[in-house]
C-alpha cells in the first residue's frame, strides 16, 4: 500500500490523500486550502486516471471543496459518504460555486458530485472491486463527520477532523480502533493548546456575551456555517432559557440558517439528548422563540436593539457578518467574539493579532475602519486539544506508525514529540506535500 499527500501536508488546508497499490485505490478527503488564491491540491496528471473512489470524511471545504474539479476530470469516480456529509456538501459546495471569481466549475459539477455519492453508515463494512474496502468511525467534529479506516494486510485509520469531547449536538470520537498505521490531524497539537471541556467554554462565552449585554452592546460571533454555528446557538439558547442570560434576538445569518435546516433533517445522526428532546417533548431546540432570522437587506431590523449575531464567515474572508461589522467595529460597547480557528492572513487573525485600522465594504463603500469595538477569543473549537490527540493516540490498537498533517509546522513538531514521549515503539512521520510513503 502507498500513500501519497497530495495536500494538507505541515497546513491547514486542502487535505488529500491518495491510497494506491496495484490492483486497489481510495482516495481520503479532496479538500481546497481557502485564502487568496484558493489552493488546490498538488495532483500531477498521470495521477488522475486512477481516482475512482473518493471518501470525504465531513463537509468542510479544506476537506470537500476540490470534488467538483475531480469530477470534471474523472468520470468515472464514484463518492461515499454519510448522510449528513451528502445533505451537507450540496449546501457548501453550491456556495463554493456561487462564489467563485473565475467558474473553474459549474453548478451541474456539483449536481454530478451529489449524484455520485453513495450514501454509507457508520460501522458498515463497503466493498466495491478495485477499491480498499473501508469502515467509517464517528469522529465528533460535526454531524456525520466521520474517520476512514482503510482495511488492508496494514490497516490504515485517517482521522480528518477529531474531536473527542461532546458538544451540544454530537458525541465525541470513538477511541480504541485497531490499526497499524495513523494519518493524525494536528490542529491545536502545540504544547500549549489545551481547550476547554463544553461546559467551561460555554460559561467563558456566556460571561463574555452577558457583560456586553447589560453594557447594552451588541455581540458579534463570525462562525463557520456548519458545526460550529449549530453548537453556538444551542449553548446561548439554553443559557437564555434558563435566565443565566438576558433575553435578546439571537439572529442566526448567512449559511448557518440552511445548514440548521440540514442539520434538522439529519437529526437521527445527534447524540441521543437531542433525538429524546424532540421524541418525547414539545420543545424542539432548533425551533426555539429566540432565533430570529433578519428580514431585511440592509440588516436594520437586526441592529434596532442589542442583540447577539451568529453570522458566517467563521474567518470573516466574505459572507454577511462583514456587513454586521462594517456598523458594529466603531462603537467600543460592542463585541466580536471569535470562537474558531483563524487562518494566517484571515481578517480574523488580522483583528486578534490586534489590527488598529482595516478596510471594509466593495466599491466606493470601501472605506478604512478604526477598530473600536472589543475583540475577544473565546475557544469553542470542533477540535481536539494537544493532551486529547495524544489520548486518543495512545488508544489505538496495534500501533506502528503515525502520519501528521492538517496543522502548522511548529504544532505538529511539538505533538510528535509528545506522542514519541508515551509511545516509544512508535515511527511518527510528518510528510511533506506531494511526498508518498510505502505501507506495509
Ligand atoms: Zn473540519
Ligand atoms: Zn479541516
Amino acid at each position: 500500500m502507498e500513500i501519497t499527500f497530495y495536500g494538507g501536508a505541515q497546513e491547514v488546508g486542502r487535505s488529500c490523500i491518495n491510497v494506491l497499490s496495484k490492483t486497489k485505490q481510495i482516495m481520503l478527503d479532496c479538500g481546497i486550502k481557502l485564502g487568496d488564491p484558493i489552493e488546490y491540491p498538488i495532483i500531477p496528471k498521470k495521477d488522475f486516471k486512477r481516482i475512482k473512489y473518493i471518501v470525504p470524511t465531513h463537509t468542510h471545504l479544506d476537506h470537500i471543496g476540490y470534488l467538483p474539479h475531480i469530477i470534471q476530470r474523472s468520470k468515472s469516480a464514484k463518492i461515499y459518504a454519510t448522510k449528513p456529509t451528502r445533505d451537507l456538501m450540496q449546501l457548501l459546495l453550491s456556495d463554493y460555486q456561487r462564489l467563485q471569481e473565475k467558474k473553474e466549475f459549474s453548478t451541474k459539477d456539483v449536481e454530478k458530485v451529489l449524484e455520485k455519492t453513495q450514501q454509507v453508515e457508520y460501522k458498515e463494512k463497503i466493498k466495491s472491486k478495485g477499491m480498499f474496502s473501508f469502515i467509517l468511525y464517528n469522529s465528533g467534529h460535526i454531524l456525520g463527520g466521520a474517520m476512514v479506516k482503510v482495511e488492508d494486510k496494514c490497516d490504515l485509520l485517517y482521522t480528518g477532523d477529531l474531536n473527542l469531547r461532546e458538544t451540544k449536538i454530537t458525541e465525541g470520537a470513538q477511541l480504541g480502533i485497531k490499526a497499524k498505521n495513523l494519518i493524525l490531524e494536528s490542529t491545536y497539537g502545540g504544547k500549549t493548546d489545551k481547550l476547554p471541556s463544553l461546559k467551561i467554554a460555554s460559561q467563558n462565552l456566556i460571561e463574555s456575551i452577558k457583560e456586553t449585554l447589560i453594557a447594552g452592546g451588541y455581540v458579534l460571533i463570525p462562525t463557520f456555517a456548519v458545526g460550529r454555528g449549530q453548537n453556538i446557538m444551542m449553548v446561548i439558547e439554553s443559557y437564555m432559557r434558563s435566565g443565566a442570560l438576558p433575553k435578546v434576538p439571537i439572529y442566526t445569518d448567512g449559511m448557518v440558517n440552511r445548514a440548521n435546516r440540514i442539520y434538522r433533517h439529519n437529526v437521527i445522526y445527534a447524540k441521543e439528548e437531542i433525538k429524546m428532546r424532540i421524541l418525547m417533548s414539545d420543545e424542539d431546540p432548533f425551533k426555539s422563540p429566540f432565533y430570529k432570522i433578519p428580514q431585511t437587506r440592509d440588516r436594520s431590523d437586526v441592529l434596532s436593539e442589542p442583540c447577539i449575531i451568529l453570522s458566517t464567515s467563521g474567518m470573516l474572508t466574505g459572507g454577511p457578518v462583514l456587513t454586521y461589522l462594517q456598523k458594529l467595529i466603531e462603537d467600543p460597547k460592542n463585541k466580536l467574539i471569535i470562537v474558531g480557528y483563524q487562518v494566517d492572513g484571515s481578517l480574523g487573525r488580522k483583528l486578534i493579532d490586534g489590527e488598529k485600522y482595516v478596510e471594509l465594504g466593495h466599491g466606493e463603500d470601501k472605506k478604512e475602519y478604526e477598530v473600536r469595538m472589543k475583540v475577544e477569543t473565546v475557544p469553542f473549537s470542533g477540535h481536539s486539544d494537544h493532551d486529547e490527540l495524544v489520548k486518543f493516540t495512545k488508544s489505538i490498537k496495534g500501533l506502528k506508525k503515525v502520519f501528521l498533517m492538517h496543522g502548522e509546522p511548529r504544532k505538529i513538531d511539538e505533538l510528535a514529540q509528545d506522542i514519541q514521549k508515551h509511545l516509544k515503539q512508535v515511527e511518527i512521520i510528518i510528510p511533506k506535500n506531494e511526498e508518498s510513503f510505502k505501507i506495509d
